[in-house]
Formats: structure tokens, sequence, C-alpha cells
């Protein structure tokens, strides 16, 4: 479980969509239909008094009336003296004589052919709606169709966020991040003071992690300290896209960006955007690869003395083409990691500024119960704290809502795998036993910091070990002990637990290739000799190899001794780690329950943990000889 930080693929969290758009022309469409009924009935709108057919004819016959306007369905008119109450709207009935009486009454009378209107109507509103169908559909093809091109090409536009109201207040539990992004922080807001040097500053920052740490927010949280413009797409839009209208946009954008330095470009999704370029039989990734193309061809193109910083957000790393990561473009990669439990209390204080909390409540307490949270999480859980609250008529957010918000979220969690108490402790114990293997044993990597902060699946926790200095020469007393720290983990298990986990797999097949490597290719083992077994397998002098020297081609026993020499290494190294375990069972104890209390202990605070419990134990040899 020692394995790097690449968070898993599948870690993508389902409800997890683009955000809706601007009014799509579908909403423009419908407008205008009802917009036009409006019209239709103001036109038709009866003006006057409305009289009934008697009164109308009895008028007439009274000699009142002075003029009369007849429509297919209804008469209007005016009576004599110019009164302006004298208008009146009468409802027309069958009355063949009418024309005869009105002439006899010498009124003025007009006709008027029936209205159009309806007929228009009826015609053109079933064929707007079939249009605004068509075109959602041609939308959701996303067909190259020449005619519907010109509306889509509107979309090209981006819009800049000028005013970006999120700070690093806002973000927590992220500290080394924040951190790193300070610089770019301070590179934005004084640009000529770093170009006056002739520094080249980063262009590309990558943002990595799993879902809802806070990437796109810590993006925003840079456009707002540096008070810069803040320009984002999200690679997923594309997908859906026109051919030709993503690569438009990203000319677009790095056109108004140049305009706008200093300012941020953020492309969050980027692996929708940048997975690797396949050859597709059905070519149906041409948008994506345009784009693409569009996109790495800006980056290489402008100046990288402009103020502009292109930040990207991905939770696969693993799936990006790498021609993204080259130099001048994302070169620069930010691990955005799932907060421990300290992270988690500052988050929720975050979030808990917005609802009234009730006296009980303790954040702390609650970080202790949310292990595996991410931010986003987290956010959530505030939320919903706050809407059982609500319901239950409450003025003040209390335990109890929290309590019932941690039991569903976390219910809804376990489908992603959250890691439950017992396998909490295996992993405690586990990273415990590397951390004191390597902490014991001489010239050995100290040990930077040990988490069991989950991430994604891959891996439940780690313990990292930073070198002090470059090394090109191991000699073969390292390497067993390395051998041994790699054991650590999987012997606490056996002697703390009395069973082992799955969990050491990784450890195991990196030791194993060590091992490897010592038989075959650095003669370190007597009973082989100093005979390179691998042949052409790295690829190395030997790169045209003859026939029959392929990769590990050798003779059936020889096979047969390399693995029982591999085997004999691995086992001298686990039976070292056990010795060391078993010395030091108590620190295993103390170093596990501090790590199941804090889920995070940096390299110094164990170094101080450790001595002191050596001072205080008897004066024993600490350091046994390997
Ligand atoms: P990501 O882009 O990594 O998937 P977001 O930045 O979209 O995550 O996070 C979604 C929301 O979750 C944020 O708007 C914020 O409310 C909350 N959130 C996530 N991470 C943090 C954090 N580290 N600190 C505070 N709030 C966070
Ligand atoms: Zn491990
Ligand atoms: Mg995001």
């Amino acid at each position: 479980m020692a394995r790097s930080s690449l968070p898993n693929p599948r870690d993508r969290r389902p409800g997890e969509r683009r955000p809706a758009g601007r009014p799509s022309l579908l909403w423009w469409i419908l407008g205008a239909i009802v917009l036009v009924a409006i019209a239709q009935s103001l036109f038709y709108l009866p003006s006057g008094r409305t009289v009934s057919y008697s009164e109308f004819k009895a008028m007439v016959r009274a000699g009142q009336v002075a003029e009369v306007h007849i429509r297919p369905d209804t008469i209007t008119g005016s009576v004599k003296g110019g009164d302006p109450q004298g208008e009146f709207t009468t409802t027309r009935v069958e009355d063949p004589k009418l024309v005869e009486e009105l002439e006899e009454a010498k009124v003025r009378f007009t006709g008027e052919t029936p209205s159009r209107w309806p007929e228009i109507l009826g015609w053109v509103l079933p064929f707007l709606f079939l249009l605004a169908l068509w075109i959602f559909f041609m939308r959701r093809i996303g067909g190259p169709e020449g005619g519907v091109m010109s509306f889509a090409r509107s979309r090209a536009k981006v819009y800049a966020e000028d005013d970006v109201k999120i700070t690093f207040q806002d973000v927590a539990g992220v500290d080394e991040a924040a951190q790193e992004l300070r610089e770019i922080v301070d590179f934005l807001k004084n640009p000529k003071k770093f170009t006056n040097l002739g520094g080249r500053i980063p262009k590309g920052v990558l943002l990595v992690g799993p879902p809802g740490t806070g990437k796109t927010l810590l993006a925003k949280a840079v456009a707002g300290e540096a008070g810069v413009p803040f320009f984002s797409l999200s690679g997923s839009e594309f997908v859906e896209m026109f051919v030709g209208v993503g690569a438009a946009r990203v000319r677009d954008l790095f056109q108004q960006a140049e305009h706008k330095s200093p300012c941020i470009v953020f492309i969050d999704e980027l692996d929708a955007l940048g997975k690797v370029r396949v050859q597709s039989p059905m070519g149906s990734h041409e948008e994506r690869e345009q784009t693409l193309n569009q996109l790495l061809a800006e980056m290489d193109g402008f100046d990288s003395r402009k103020a502009i910083i292109i930040m990207g957000a991905t939770n696969r790393p693993e799936v990006l083409d790498p021609a993204l990561l080259r130099p001048g473009r994302f070169d620069r990669q930010v691990l955005v990691d799932k907060p421990d439990i300290r992270g988690r209390e500052a988050i929720l204080r975050i979030h808990a500024r917005q609802v009234k909390l009730a006296a009980d409540v303790d954040l702390t307490v609650i970080a202790a119960r949310t292990p595996g949270f991410a931010g986003a999480d987290l956010a959530n859980l505030v939320n919903e704290a706050a809407l059982l609250a609500a319901r239950r008529d409450k003025t003040e957010v209390d335990r109890r809502d929290f309590d019932e918000a941690i039991d569903r979220l976390i219910a809804g969690l376990e489908k992603k795998r959250v890691m439950n108490e017992q396998e909490r402790r295996i992993v405690a114990y586990h990273e415990a036993g590397h951390a004191i293997v390597a902490s014991v044993l001489p010239n050995l990597d100290p040990v930077h910091k040990i988490s069991i902060v989950q991430r994604g699946f891959a891996a439940l926790g780690y313990t990292m070990q930073l070198p002090t200095e470059d090394r090109y020469l191991m000699t073969r007393t390292e390497l067993h002990h390395r051998l041994a720290v790699l054991f650590g983990g999987r012997t606490a298990e056996e002697i703390a637990l009395g069973e082992i986990s799955s969990g050491a797999q990784n450890d195991i097949e990196r030791a194993t290739d060590m091992a490897r490597a010592m038989v075959t290719e650095l003669g370190m083992s007597e009973a082989l000799g100093l005979v390179n077994y691998e042949g052409a397998r790295r690829g190395g002098l030997f790169l045209e190899t003859p026939m029959g020297r392929e990769r590990g081609a050798h003779a059936e026993h020889t096979a047969q001794r390399i693995d029982t020499e591999i085997r004999s290494i691995l086992d001298q190294a686990h039976g070292l780690a056990t010795r060391i375990l078993n010395e030091h069972r108590d620190e295993l104890e103390a170093v596990t329950a501090r790590l199941l209390e804090k889920e995070v202990i940096e390299g110094e605070e164990l170094r101080a943990m450790l001595a002191e419990m050596r001072r205080g134990s008897a004066p024993g040899p600490n350091a046994p000889s390997a």
C-alpha cells in the first residue's frame, strides 16, 4: 500500500455533469411562439362595450348607429354624435338582411375578409415546432450539418468571470496544493517582477485529484486571490458539439485571454478532451481531436511571458494524452487530495458559516466520523443537515441532524467504497509497519509522511519516504533493507492482527521485481554469480537480439534456480521485518493508534514520537544489524 497517489479512474462521481449552459435555441423559439400567440389575442381584443345582437339591431333601426365595421365573427361600430362611450362590439349572427337594413338606416359600413392569421399560425407553428425538435436532436447527435452550424457557432463565444469572489479562505484541507498555487498568485499579481528577471513562468498547471476535492474551487481561488479574470471551459462540453466549434471556442478563448492578460484560463475535466488519441474506424472522435490539437497549438503559440496561466483539472491523469504533459504545456502537476481529519474539520467550518449551529454540534467529532469524505461530500453534509433541521421546523441545526445526515451520506458513499472501521485498522497497522521498519534500519530515506486517508480504490494508505540526496549506487545491504521496509506492512498485519489482507499486493510486486533484478541483473546472488540473465529485457546493448536470447529465455533449471534465489532473498527480508516489528511492538501499537486518531503523521512528528518512546525504554540495541 505504498503506491503512488494517482486517483482511480472509476472514481468519477455519476451525478457530476456539466451545468446547464445559456438558454438554447429551442427556448428562443418557444418564446417567440408564445409572443406571437399573445399578439394574436391582443389583435382580436374587442373594443368598446359589448352589446347583444338584438340590441345592436334595435340601435340600427332607431338610427343611432353612425358606422359599423363587419368582421368575420364580430361587428364593431360607433353611435352618432362622436360620443367616446359610443363604441360597441357585438357577436355576429347569421343575418342576410343586415346589409339591407344598414343601407336603409344610412349607416356607413365596411367589411373585412377573414383574417389569415389562424391559417398562417396553423401552418407555421407545427413547422417551428418541428424545426426546434430537429435542432434539438442535431445538437444531441452533433452531426456536421452546415445549415445549423451558424447557430452553433454562437456557442464558440467564451465569457470571462471578471470579479471572482472566491479566495483561499474558502478552501481548506488542501494546504500543500494551496501552497504551491500561491506562487502562481504572486506571479499573476505582479508579472513584471518575474519577467524582468527573465524567469520562465509555468504555462500550465494541472490539478490532479479525486472528484469533489476542490480542484475547480482552487482554480477560482487563484483567480480571486490575484484579482484577475477567470475564463473557464469544461472538457465534456466539447464532446457533444458540432465539428469545428470546439476548436473555434478554444481559439476564441485564447484570443480573449490575450486581451485580458493577466488572467487564468481553466479547463475542467481535461480528460474528456485530452484522452489519448486513438485511431477509431468510425472517426467519431474527430471533434475531440480537433479541439485537442487546437488547444495544444494555442498553448505552444502564446508567449510564456504573457501573464496567462492555463489551469486544468482531472481525476484521471493516467488517460491523458502525453502530448498534454510535455514541457511548455501542463508541465506542472499539483495533487489535490482528500482531506485528513484536520482538513475535514476546517472544511466543515467553512461550510458551517452559512448555517446556524446548535451548541451541541462539535465539528471535530463530525470530522472524526467522516473518513473518506471529500470536500464536496462535507459541503453536502452540512447542507443535508440544514435541510433536515428545516424539515423539523427547528431554528438551529443540532447534533441529531448531523448524525442523521452522516448516516445518509455514508450509505450513499458505501457504494463508492469508503473504508469501514475494520479496514481502517488493517491499513493503519500496515502503514505503521512500513514506517517503523524504515525508521529502525540505517541509511534509508527518512519517512516523510504516513497516511491512511484513502485515495481512490488503489491506494488505501501510504507511507512516503523522501530521499535526502541523489543516489546512483545502492549496496546490497541497502537493497535488503528496502525489501524489509516493503514487507513491513504485511508483517505488521501478521504480528498485530494474526491475519493478512490483500493490501500488500503492490508491495509484494515491487519487492519481487527488486529481488529479481538483484539476482538476474545486479549479480548479487552467490548461487547464480555475475551473470546477466535478463538479456535484452531492458532493451539495452542487446537491442538487436539474436534468436533465442530473448527476454528471460534461459534454460529450465536456471529459471528454477533464479526463482529459488529470489524466494530466499525475499524470505530473508521478511524475516528481518518480523524481527524488527516484534522488537518494536509497542511502537507499532502507538503509531497505529495515532494514525487511527489523526489519519496523517508527518515525518517530524513520527521521529519525535519514536525518539520519545525509545528514550523511555531500556537502552537496548535499537538498530539491529541486517
Ligand atoms: P472538484 O472540481 O475537485 O470535483 P469542486 O471544486 O467542484 O471539486 O468542489 C465542489 C464543491 O465542494 C465546492 O464548490 C465546495 O463547496 C466544496 N468543496 C470541495 N472541496 C473543498 C475544499 N477543499 N474546501 C472547501 N470546500 C470544498
Ligand atoms: Zn504497503
Ligand atoms: Mg470540478
